[in-house]
């Protein structure tokens, strides 16, 4: 086995960091394709809300149009206008739709609001008299999560009064699934039949519906147009069964300090751990300041190739400790690197020791790991 440093060597920003972050755009670019293939000819948008996951939308969004995506998602008009910024020529929907005195902002860099309720609806129209054109919109409507889109007493008047809709391009009609990663879920066949039923009762346009996992729930759930995230950047979107994503990031933290334990003693803040003499502990320059959330303490695991070192006491700020004892002594060494999350310990399995989700683990990884892009 090569010695864990020789993995990590990319000039002096590497070599002052705590720990290294690599992000394989590659991969992320392999699992549109996969995607893709699962949906037939169904075309598929990339949804790079919260900066694509946590994973940088400067990096990954091109990567994914040069994949071939040409629609994608964000939550916020300010990361749509920074996106706007990255691909000029892409389809750009803000889901978290169109905020009280936004119109201009979103005309300005040619963003399509998703209409989640019918005051937003009235604005969006408003807008579109004054332009003197329709603009262009998804409408959104609430098939069961009861969280955005339009209540369906919103959609009865709408549905009731179309010419609220006038000056407004349907380029979508949306809804969002609650448990499409429980395949046996009655809700996801309940919620199906709503929008089918639902959509009806506004004028003809394309539907979108499938998020990653949802994709995975079959043709039914394909409409017009699927809205994944999270399984682009390595997420399982089919818990239970094995992951047809590739792994898109990997997280080497460095250690810091190696020490033998010379009498039963405990280990880091609260004293929560006790170890017994000729334990070995290495301490990691990655802490719960960088995402590594606080509810791995004594749970959750470094890795060197395919040894585990457990989590030893509490997650630090700064620091992490882990249970070395077992490894050969050459291969844990201040200054070499151990994997958070890598080959034999992915962000899904990391998320079930934290007692989190794929998805807050992404969205967390912290601004002082040195980034790295493998682009193939
Ligand atoms: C976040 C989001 C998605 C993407 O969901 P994933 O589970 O990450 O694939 C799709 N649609 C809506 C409305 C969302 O909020």
């Amino acid at each position: 086995m090569p010695a864990p440093e020789s993995s990590v060597n990319h000039g002096p920003a590497a070599t002052r960091a705590g720990a290294i972050l690599a992000i394989d755009l590659a991969a992320i670019q392999s699992n549109y394709r996969r995607l893709r293939e699962e949906l037939g000819g169904v075309p598929c948008a990339a949804v790079v809300k919260a900066n694509a996951y946590g994973l940088g939308l400067a990096r990954v969004a091109p990567a994914l149009a040069a994949a071939g995506a040409t629609t994608f998602f964000v939550a916020q008009i300010e990361e749509g206008i920074a996106l706007r910024e990255r691909l000029p020529g892409a389809a750009i929907f803000v889901l978290n739709g169109l905020g009280a005195g936004t119109s201009d902002d979103m005309r300005a860099y040619d963003l399509c609001p998703v209409l989640n309720a019918l005051d937003e609806v009235e604005r969006w129209n408003a807008a579109a008299r004054q332009a003197g054109r329709p603009l262009p919109a998804a409408i959104h409507i609430d098939t069961g999560m009861n969280r955005l889109g339009l209540p369906r007493q919103e959609l009865a008047r709408l549905s009731d009064e179309p010419a609220r809709l006038s000056g407004i391009d349907t380029r979508y009609v949306m809804s969002h699934l609650a448990c499409a990663e429980e395949p046996d879920h009655p809700l996801n066949q309940a919620q199906l039949d709503a929008f089918n039923r639902r959509r009806a009762r506004l004028p003809a346009a394309p539907a979108s519906f499938a998020n990653s996992s949802g994709i995975f729930l079959g043709a039914t759930y394909h409409f017009d147009l699927a809205r994944p995230g999270v399984a682009l950047y390595g997420v399982n979107p089919t818990p239970g069964r094995p992951s047809p994503m590739r792994q898109v990031v990997r997280l080497q933290a460095r250690i810091l300090q190696v020490r033998e334990i010379d009498a039963s003693q405990t280990v880091g803040y609260g004293a929560t751990r006790r170890v017994g003499a000729g334990a070995r502990v290495a301490t990691l320059a990655a802490g719960y300041a960088d995402g590594y959330l606080r509810s791995l303490s004594d749970n959750g695991s470094a890795w060197i190739g395919a040894q585990r070192l457990p989590v030893l006491g509490r997650v630090s700020m700064d620091l992490i400790t882990v249970d070395a004892s077992g490894v050969a002594e050459d291969l844990v060494r201040p200054g070499g690197f151990v994997d958070l999350i890598g080959p034999h310990y992915d962000v899904d399995a990391l998320a079930a020791d934290a007692g989190s989700i794929g998805y807050e683990i992404l969205t967390a990884l912290g601004a002082r790991y040195h980034r790295i892009y493998l682009d193939g």
